[in-house]
């Protein structure tokens, strides 16, 4: 399924993006002709060899900026020279999801969370995650997972989160020693264009996310009416990296009970929207920038959903 280069979420588009082989940030526009995919190894009238779309993808988001504790990188690989015609993205990479990569014929599956992630002792048909290996490694479909790579880079899915609101400046909350002067990193830190009410966070996060329902911790002392100047945030579990962080409110996909009570009791509104909620949007937004080559159909999948629903 091809798909038009329209932009998306506010000015999300208009974000900067790094570039591991020049080592200098570059506006969208740039990035569009660095990245473009014509400089990759066309083997027919349709597709690339998977090593090439690694390598493009390492460029988007260089592996090294994820955190140390990661899994990242190409974590099955039936064939380095397999020709991928069509990639299917997804936050998790379950069967049901496999199944969808297999029906639309996809060569590479790019799974935003690691399907692989704590050692395997077997690879057998009794856990889920070792059968979909097995189905993978069958079927010749790779999978990629870039996971906090995505989070630390600049354009990427802390920046799509934050593009919720309309800010003065964002910057990283954890920055990453190597690149102490940018943007990237761990978490952002939002300062707002003009201060807003706790209400209008929580509608602008439902709108951009896609949610009805979303909870919230209301401060001590605070209402639905209080302003919102700050905002600290990180997609997926945000604890760690919001911890401690002085902001009006936290927004992040899940926190545990006296997480959530500590922000509260210290003045600082919380919502959460579901950890792979908080991550999932990010994907369209993907798909158009790596749409750039008009031969490699890009997906991202209709049965991947956060595994919690608000009733
Ligand atoms: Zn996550």
């Amino acid at each position: 399924m091809l798909v038009t280069r329209t932009l998306v979420h506010k000015n999300f588009s208009k974000k900067t993006f790094f570039s591991s082989t020049s080592k200098h940030f570059l506006t969208s526009q740039h990035f569009v002709r660095d990245t473009g995919i014509r400089s990759l190894n066309r083997c027919s009238n349709m597709g690339v060899k998977l090593r090439d779309i690694i390598n493009r993808l390492n460029v988007m988001a260089p592996l090294k900026l994820a955190e140390s504790w990661d899994n990242v990188g190409v974590l099955v690989e039936p064939d380095s020279d397999k020709i991928i015609e069509t990639i299917l993205l997804t936050i998790d990479l379950t069967e049901d999801v496999l199944e969808e990569a297999i029906e639309n014929k996809a060569q590479l599956i790019i799974s935003y969370h690691p399907n692989i992630f704590k050692s395997l002792k077997t690879v057998s048909q009794n856990h889920w995650k070792e059968r979909i290996i097995i189905k993978c490694i069958r079927n010749g479909i790779a999978v990629f997972s870039p996971h906090t790579s995505w989070d630390s880079v600049e354009g990427g899915v802390n920046d799509w989160l934050g593009s919720a609101f309309q800010t003065q400046s964002s910057k990283a909350i954890l920055k990453n020693k190597e690149y102490p002067d940018s943007n990237i990193g761990a978490g952002r830190l939002l300062s707002l264009a003009a201060p807003i009410t706790f209400r209008k966070a929580i509608d602008d996060v439902k709108e951009h996310i896609g949610l009805s329902h979303l909870r919230i911790g209301v401060s001590r002392h605070k209402d639905l009416d209080s302003l919102i100047s700050t905002v600290a945030l990180c997609a997926g579990s945000g604890t760690s990296v919001l911890n401690g962080v002085q902001a009006d409110l936290y927004l992040t996909g899940e926190m545990m009970h006296h997480d959530v009570l500590e922000a509260t009791q210290n003045g600082i509104h919380v919502i959460l929207c579901n950890h792979s909620d908080s991550e999932r949007g990010y994907l369209e937004h993907f798909q158009e920038k790596l749409i750039k080559s008009e031969n490699i159909n890009v997906m991202v999948s209709k049965v991947d959903r956060d595994c919690l629903t608000i009733v």
